[in-house]
This record gives structure tokens, sequence and C-alpha cells, in this order.
């Protein structure tokens, strides 16, 4: 044995020391690199599976998985979520989670299953599957995206603007999405006064990047002299059925009466009383039913839908956030000629 190892004064000894100090090092540090690994997709997998089962829709849980399955059944979740069939679509991305086990390769499932909760209504889900995505992958865009609307619907809106931060690091322009939230914010405030916040919303129609209409219905239910003295001309395009919809109290016709195309459109409505029947608004629809008012046609009222400008979809209800895809200050007014119903119109407010 004393032939073997080198005596401990012998400078061999000290090497053989450090190589096994070295090996010793190696190994345990192999050791805990496998068990947070192996630890991390536990905790995927115990966090997915509070998630699974909701409604055996589809039975797939059985069915044997090959790679060749992913991009079909990726493509038929999909598909299912197009059409509404959430329930399906998201068992589809469940199987598909519990049979991959490299993160990397199912980041695109992860991200389709948190929009599908989003889409039917499960935010706290959606959450926590954008929040796990984030917490392997803090550089994924769409992961932050989809969070902050997350936060939003869930009305946290602190929280919403957290995530635009790390966007705006990652090369995102998040001006016209913080304007959007911190509104939103801002209208949600309980403890300000309606003072302030008509002050404050007053200002804000200054700011390029606060949406008009938004405010304006906001001033119209919190300050009706306010709202009137800020009409712009060339926007009330934008806000054509919230004056269209106001309730004839509500009306100042001081200023109505001063502006060519206020007074076309409330010639129009019938609630402005003149023996003068050529104002003319520039507005298609309104100018048509002052024309047929000429004629002595007083049945043509407005019917009111609202268009996505991104997605080109099509609402019967107006929008802040398209429902379909999410943009923020797309919504386009159409309004289409119709005949007038013997029945009481509505304010929007
Ligand atoms: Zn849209």
């Amino acid at each position: 044995m004393d032939n073997i190892l080198p005596a401990y004064d012998d400078p061999l000894f000290s090497i053989l020391i450090i190589i096994i100090l070295i090996l010793i090092v190696a190994v345990s540090s192999l050791i805990v690199g496998n068990y947070k690994e192996k630890k991390k997709k536990n905790s995927l997998e115990k966090f997915l599976c509070g998630f699974k089962k909701d409604n055996a829709v589809l039975n797939i849980e059985e069915m044997p998985f090959e790679k060749a399955l992913i991009k079909p059944l990726s493509l038929l979740a999909q598909a299912f979520k197009t059409q509404g069939e959430y329930q399906k679509s998201i068992n589809l991305n469940l199987y598909l989670i519990d049979n991959i086990s490299n993160f990397f390769e199912k980041e695109k499932i992860l991200e389709q299953l948190g929009e599908t909760y989003l889409k039917a209504g499960f935010l706290k889900r959606s959450k926590l599957i954008y929040l796990e995505i984030l917490n392997k992958h803090p550089r994924n865009k769409k992961a932050l995206y989809y969070l902050g609307i997350v936060y939003e619907l869930m009305h946290e809106f602190d929280k919403a603007l957290e995530t635009l931060t790390p966007l705006e690091i990652l090369g995102e322009k998040t001006e016209k999405l913080q304007a959007h939230i911190e509104l939103s914010k801002l209208l949600e405030q309980k403890k300000l006064s309606k003072a302030e916040k008509v002050s404050q919303l007053t200002a804000l129609l200054q700011e390029k990047n606060y949406p008009y209409r938004r405010i304006m219905k906001a001033l119209f239910t919190l300050d009706l002299n306010v709202a009137w003295e800020n009409i712009e001309n060339d926007r009330i395009g934008s806000i054509l059925d919230i004056l269209w919809f106001l309730p004839s109290l509500n009306l100042n016709f001081d200023i109505i009466s001063n502006n060519e195309t206020l007074s076309a459109i409330y010639l129009a409505k019938g609630s402005l009383e003149t023996e003068e029947l050529n104002k003319r608004s520039n507005i298609f629809s309104i100018d048509t039913i002052i024309a047929s008012k000429i004629g002595n046609k007083t049945n043509v009222d407005l019917l009111f839908s609202y268009g996505c400008g991104k997605c080109k979809n099509h609402f019967p209800i107006g929008f802040t956030r398209c429902p379909k895809c999410y943009a923020i200050d797309a919504i386009q007014i159409k309004e289409t000629l119709v005949q007038k119903q013997s029945q009481t119109s509505y304010s929007l407010l």
C-alpha cells in the first residue's frame, strides 16, 4: 500500500488530493444539476396537473404518443380554439404538454394554452401559464404581452404596467399600450373625486397616445359641460354613436347650434328644431338622412356596429380592446341607415 500511495510529504500527494477534490466537485454539481432539472420538470407537471381533465371531451389521454403527432395535433388545437371549442383545444394542448419533456419544444403549445384559457375566460389559469413560461424563458415577448392583457382584464393595472418595461427592453413600442392601461387605471380609481378625474382626463386629451373616444365617453358621464367644450370637429366621427344616443336633456344647444357638423347630426336625429335644413356634416349617413328629410322622409334612423381595424371582425357592441385579437385603439364605428323603429333609444353611457 505504501508503494501505491505517495508519501504525504511527496509533491505527488498534493496533486492527487487536488485531483480528488476536482472529481468530488464535478460529480456533486452533476448530481445537483440533475436534481434541479428533475425538480423543475416535476414542478411543471404538478402545475399542469391542476388544469387537467375538466371534462373528458376528447379521449386522447390513452392515445400512444409519437413525435409526428405534435404538428397535426397542435394545428387541430388551434382550429378548435378559432371555432370557440375551447375545452377540446385545452385537452389537446394538455396532452401534448404532458408528452413532450423539453420546455423549448413545448413553449409554443404552452403559449397556445394560455391564449385559449384567456379566450375561454379562465383568466387565473391563463395568468399561471404565462407566468410559468416566463419563469423558464423571461424574454418571451408574446407571453409578456398576453400576461399584460390578462392582468388588465383582471383589473390589476399596476401589474399590467409592470409587463411593459421588459417589453420595452426587448424592443417593443409600448407608449400606446401604456396610455391604454393608465387610462383604464384612472377610470377605475375610486379614491379620486369627480372633479379631479375630470381635470386629469381633460389634460390627457392633449396627449397624443391617449384615445379620444374613451376619454370623451368618460367625460360625458362625469361632466357634460366639460365634455361638450372638448368636442373636436375633426374627431366627431369617432364618437358619432355616443353623440347620437345622448338623451335630449344632455344636449348643449349653444355648442350644437354654433357647429355645423353637430347641427347636422342633431337635425338628422330630430333633436334640433330648425327651419334651415341645409346643414352638412360630411358624414355620409347623416347627410343622407337630412336629404331624405328634405324629401319629407322622416323615418330613417342609424344602426351602429363596431369593426376592428386590425382583424377586420365586426361586433354589435363597442369595445376598448378587440374581443377577437385584443388590439387597442382599433375600433371603427360603422353606421348603417335603417328604417326608424317606434321604440325608445337608450344612451350608450
Ligand atoms: Zn381585432
